[in-house]
């Protein structure tokens, strides 16, 4: 079947048809591993909100964050590191979530205080900060836009996982009037190629979509069969988030039309027709409070990271759920919920996806000797 063909089979399939189909994908997984949905104990260090896009439905970037009467961060400070590092280990988290805007780097303002600190840029920053939690034994994912590959190569000997959301392809988002239309790093053959880098360079990696920012379900399908079509080659792709966009107050805008729960749920059901189980399907789970029984039908496997201790920074008020609550939801809908880590169990043994420094943190997690 053709892409065309595979897109209009999908966009016509019906919520029960998927639930039907999802139902038969997990009766395929061994009886042993049992039905589970993972979520990763983590905190997140925002390292620095400068951005040089202007994506509309943004709360996050320096420019909106102030105009909202908020104190950007230039770059986080060495002392709050530690003090965010100490509570995260008494909270037991095993993953730093490392954020910030695209190419802070850039901006005079984070010059001047690399400059001070004696730092040469931004990604040795940001390699400094994951030596920090590496050798207190956290392992780092990050998260902060667009890099070259030579700085990928810097970075993956530093961390865990990286990831970079696709969000869409969508022609009609960069045009004049679309939400990236002065967002020059989401122009999507930069994302693309970003996430070709990061498989030619064997990261593991977390991507996914962004819902209701004016895209079609054809344009949603068509980026999951994007992503499908580079996992296949480079095997680098851990899991996929379906993430709805929220309102939020101190932004501006407004989508055409909000996207209904059932198309979320149709796009999310569609998503693991398609990965079935090689890839995990996540949702945020403060995204989506209350339709998490719907979601586990239509073959979510994982809900992300989940911090005791700090907040979501692009969605303030949607507090994370209590891993207990989680829990008992997923044991009346017939699953466990466990624990993961930053990076999947597939490539915890595999040096040429981890370096020797990671692999080593994992194994006290996981309590496998080293080959
Ligand atoms: S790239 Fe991220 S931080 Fe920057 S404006 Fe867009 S959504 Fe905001």
């Amino acid at each position: 079947m053709n892409e065309k063909s595979i897109i209009n089979n999908l966009s016509t399939i019906s919520l029960p048809q998927i639930k039907e189909r999802i139902k038969r994908i997990i009766e395929d997984i061994p009886k042993e591993k049992g039905k589970i949905i993972t979520y990763s104990k983590n905190f997140t260090l925002s390292l620095s909100n400068y951005c040089i896009n202007q994506c509309k439905y943004c709360f996050y970037n320096h420019k909106i964050f102030s105009e909202t009467g908020n104190k950007n961060t230039i770059l986080l400070e060495n002392d709050k590191i530690s003090i965010l590092v100490e509570n995260a280990l008494k909270y037991d988290c095993k993953e730093g979530l490392l954020i910030s805007g695209e190419d802070p780097g850039s901006f005079p303002e984070v010059k001047v205080k690399l400059e001070r600190l004696k730092i040469r840029n931004y990604i040795f920053y940001v390699k400094k900060v994951c030596d920090f939690l590496l050798n207190k034994k956290i392992l780092p994912h990050i998260n902060i836009g667009l890099v070259k590959i030579d700085d990928f190569k810097i970075l993956k000997e530093y961390t865990a996982s990286m990831g970079l959301m696709l969000e869409s392809t969508s022609p009609r988002l960069y045009e004049k009037g679309g939400v990236h239309e002065n967002s020059p790093s989401k122009l999507p053959n930069k994302r693309i190629k970003h996430l070709i880098n990061a498989g030619k360079l064997k990261i593991p990696f977390t991507t996914g979509l962004l819902i209701g920012i004016g895209e079609s379900l054809k344009d949603r399908i068509k980026d999951l069969l994007l992503i499908k079509n580079i996992h296949e080659k480079y095997g680098h792709i851990q899991e996929i988030i379906i993430q709805n966009f929220e309102k939020k107050e101190g932004i501006n805008y407004q989508p055409k039309r909000k996207v209904p729960i059932e198309e979320l749920l149709k796009i999310t059901g569609i998503a693991r027709i398609m990965f079935n189980n090689e890839i995990s399907i996540q949702v945020p789970p403060n995204l989506i409070s209350g339709f998490e029984k719907d979601f586990i039908e239509m073959g979510i496997n994982d809900f992300g990271g989940i911090s005791p201790i700090t907040i979501d920074h692009i969605n303030p008020k949607k507090k994370w759920p209590q891993i207990e609550n989680l829990k008992k939801i997923c044991k009346m809908n017939g699953y466990n919920l466990k624990e993961r880590l930053a990076v999947y169990d597939k490539f915890k043994n595999n040096s040429s996806f981890l370096s020797k420094r990671v692999r080593n943190i994992i194994h006290k997690y996981t309590q496998i000797k080293e080959i």
